[in-house]
């Protein structure tokens, strides 16, 4: 669906028109007709969707034709200024010291929300509940990230939208791609192509249980251009973005098939853990160390 170009439920009709070689991902799909109903069936969910009124998926209040209600959306955390390279957390919004001593292989990241509750929640709903319908309100947020992030670092719009791809495996057995779904009604609003450009040519671990220089080694070479980019500029599209690793490595394949601009947006950021310290609980549990960023401060 098409949405106007303002306001908070809004996000603009938005191309450089520098990228008609694209499509579509539906081109490459070997059975039409399985497509076109797919389309309808989608079309015809849509539309019952506004016609009956929602809950907020969040706090049960009447929200009209909204899966998320206003006050709900206003307190999602947001990250208030963020490093253009990397979507953490930076004063005044320049440049994050990591970045600038080992810049990401993307050129800009974008995230709409910090990935704790209740956004964890949304997105936990739509990754293993099947919340389809979710896909369209994280859409929305992210177009507004990129909007806003726009308007203070200008930057021309991607050429292109390429989601995350799953392994054949991982989509047959969750039935859809999150990113995928996400990207989709990302492409319609902003009137961008979205393209599966890239292949996962191999399964990795489950990243939730992994540091992050065991991400960063499961996901090297997990990913391979099987379109042409050269010379595109490429917005990368995930649902969450944890500690980067995964987006690199997309990043990754991407570069190494010409594309000339690469961003990655995610509707989430993970924000770093807190730095080691001693713990303040005695005794201390070894489950302690392994999740500092939960660590509750006793009370006192
Ligand atoms: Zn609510
Ligand atoms: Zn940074």
């Amino acid at each position: 669906m098409n949405m106007p170009r303002s306001g908070r439920a809004h996000y603009g009709t938005l191309s450089n028109g520098s990228a008609p070689r694209f499509d579509s991902g539906g081109a490459r799909d070997a059975r039409p007709l399985a497509a076109i109903a797919t389309s309808i069936i989608r079309g015809l969910y849509g539309v019952a969707c506004r016609a009956l009124p929602q809950s907020c998926v969040l706090c049960t209040a009447p929200s009209g034709a909204a899966l998320v209600c206003d006050a709900c959306e206003d307190a999602l955390p947001r990250v208030a200024a963020a490093c253009p390279r990397c979507a953490l957390p930076s004063r005044e919004g320049a440049t994050c010291a990591a970045c600038l001593a080992a810049p990401p292989p993307f050129d800009a990241a974008v995230a709409a929300w910090i990935y704790a509750w209740p956004a964890d929640r949304l997105l936990q709903a739509l990754k293993y509940g099947g919340r389809l319908a979710l896909a369209e309100p994280f859409a929305h947020a992210l177009a507004r990230a990129c909007r806003h992030r726009r308007g203070a670092v200008p930057a021309a719009w991607p050429d292109v939208l390429v989601p995350v791809p799953l392994t054949p495996a991982r989509q047959r057995s969750r039935g859809f791609n999150q990113a995928q779904e996400i990207a989709r009604h990302l492409g319609a609003g902003l009137a961008l192509p979205v393209v599966r450009a890239l292949a996962r040519v191999r399964d990795t671990p489950p990243q939730a249980t992994l540091g992050v220089p065991e991400r960063r080694a499961s996901v090297h070479g997990a990913f391979a251009a099987d379109r042409c980019v050269a010379g595109a500029s490429v917005a990368i599209v995930d649902d969450v973005m944890t500690t980067g690793a995964t987006l690199a490595a997309a990043a990754e394949a991407l570069r190494a098939a010409g594309a000339r601009r690469i961003e990655a947006w995610a509707v989430a950021r993970t924000l770093a853990p807190e730095p080691a310290h001693p713990c303040p609980i005695d005794p201390c549990s070894t489950s302690c160390s392994s999740t500092p960023r939960f660590r509750r401060t006793p009370a006192t």
